[in-house]
């Protein structure tokens, strides 16, 4: 009988410790640079498991981690010396299509959720990769190749259930807790342990398509150009984006989710753009393509990556992007904002970020921990070059980078507005391993 302590008989789930079988597993995360070791991996079975996990971790007065996808970067999940709540076993999701809403528990992955909903012809905002966790990337927003038709995945939430930093029960909705409401759209893992998230689904069909062009880099100032101006006036359920990688092709193109052959006008554009190498135009099912960027981001690699918003990209910054060719990182990429994103008012969520226009990311993946300065420095680098451009950065895109950052992630009045959340639910700062915003001073 494997031991419970120091969770009570009436706990349900499993508890780990250092000495138990599958525990280096269970604190492995995406990131394999991150190696810390949690005194106790409690994975709950139910939200009655999460009350008492964090009732238990406030007695002992030990450091809280909430594990869902494990893809944050920075590892926030695994408390060194902690406890980690584990929610691998609540990864229920349950569609009810009449209606059109689902009930994700706070442990699932994007996988199981689109895996859920497809079968109807219907779909809400998520990730672009199927092992991200429904958790983090819905608590700090959800961007995802719906997002420029739907809005954020956080825009699609329309209720939470919330286990409090007392270890109480709560509901947030627009007319239930509507400061918890505000804060948990955009706010992250500050507020409690979401164990429940009620989306909103919608006909999105079960179709989606790609269209890209690769082009050598040396002669792509002009084509970038070209592509700005297509972005500027695509269709909503086309995300347009541009991709470069070390040594390789720029590579310009759109995802496209709806019925293939409507993205011809869009497609016959991209001839626009000057001679390619390549070209691919590729339907697909909106579950393979959800599913097209698991294998090149799996678990286990050391990773850094940096991100940046961006509002305009004069000749300059595509210049600095171009550049990247030349460096020894992985890629690099500008991901298309705007459309029902942009529809939503700065205020209305705590994600403020809704004018941006692009999102520039650049990434890096190796196995040598002797390469881990060199690699972190290469992003750092070329992340510097485009930073002329940025207002300001995805909270969920962060690393490990210091309040400052934090504070960039959201701007002043969010900012200001989250720390009162935050003082009402948590002023002990209970829920602190994540990008974190401290109760206002009293
Ligand atoms: P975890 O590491 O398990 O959790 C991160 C933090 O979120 C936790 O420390 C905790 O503070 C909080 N948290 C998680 N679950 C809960 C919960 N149920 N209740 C309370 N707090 C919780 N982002 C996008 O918007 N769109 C993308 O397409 C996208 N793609 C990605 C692809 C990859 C390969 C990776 C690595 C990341 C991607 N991201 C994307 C970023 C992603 O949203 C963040 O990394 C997010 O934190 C991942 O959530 P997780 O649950 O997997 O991570």
């Amino acid at each position: 009988m494997p031991t419970r302590a120091p969770l009570p008989a009436t706990f349900e789930g499993d508890v780990l410790l250092p000495d138990s079988p599958g525990y280096d597993a269970a604190r492995a995360v995406w990131n394999g640079a991150v190696d810390r070791r949690p005194a106790y991996v409690v994975r709950c079975a139910g939200t009655d498991d999460v009350r008492t996990a964090v009732r238990v971790a406030r007695e002992l007065g030990l450091p809280l981690g909430v594990l869902c996808g494990g893809h944050s970067a920075a590892g926030w999940a695994v408390p060194d010396g902690g406890l980690m709540i584990d929610l691998s076993r609540m990864r229920g999701v349950v569609v009810d299509p009449g209606a059109r809403t689902a009930q994700v528990q706070g442990g699932a992955l994007l996988g199981s959720l689109d895996a859920a909903t497809q079968p109807y012809g219907l779909g809400t905002t998520a990730g672009i990769v199927s092992h991200t966790g429904i958790g983090g990337l819905a608590l700090g927003g959800g961007v995802g190749w719906l997002a420029r038709q739907l809005g954020l995945t956080c825009d699609n939430v329309l209720g939470y259930e919330v286990v409090t930093a007392e270890g109480g029960l709560v509901r947030a909705t627009a007319a239930e807790n509507p400061d918890l409401f505000w804060g948990l759209r955009g706010g992250g893992g500050n507020f409690g342990v979401v164990t429940r998230f009620d989306l909103a689904l919608h006909d999105v069909g079960t179709q989606a398509l790609t269209a890209e062009v690769d082009l050598d880099p040396a002669g792509g100032l002009d084509a970038l150009r070209t592509w700005l101006a297509l972005a500027q006036d695509a269709p909503r359920r086309a995300t347009v984006v541009a991709d470069v990688r070390a040594g390789g092709p720029l590579t310009l193109g759109f995802v496209w989710v709806g019925a293939p052959d409507e993205a011809g006008p869009l497609v016959a554009r991209l001839d626009a753009l000057g001679t390619p190498l390549a070209r691919r135009v590729t339907p697909m099912s909106y579950l393979d393509l959800q599913r097209r960027s698991d294998a090149a981001t799996a678990h286990g690699s050391r990773r850094y990556a940096k991100s940046h918003y961006v509002r305009e990209l004069p000749d300059a910054a595509l210049e600095a992007f171009l550049a990247h060719a030349e460096a020894d990182v992985g890629g690099a990429d500008l991901v298309a904002y705007g459309g029902a994103i942009a529809d939503v008012a700065p205020d209305a969520t705590a994600f403020a970020h809704r004018d941006a226009w692009f999102e520039y990311g650049v990434g890096a993946a190796w196995d040598d921990p002797a390469d881990d300065e060199r690699r972190a420095a290469t992003c750092r680098r070329l992340a510097a070059s485009i930073e002329p451009w940025s207002v300001g950065v995805y909270v969920n895109a962060l690393g490990a980078e210091g309040a400052a950052r934090v504070q960039r992630a959201y701007g002043a009045a969010t900012y200001a507005r989250l720390q009162q959340v935050k003082s009402a639910w948590d002023p002990d700062n209970v829920f602190r391993l994540n990008q974190n915003v401290p109760p206002a001073e009293a």
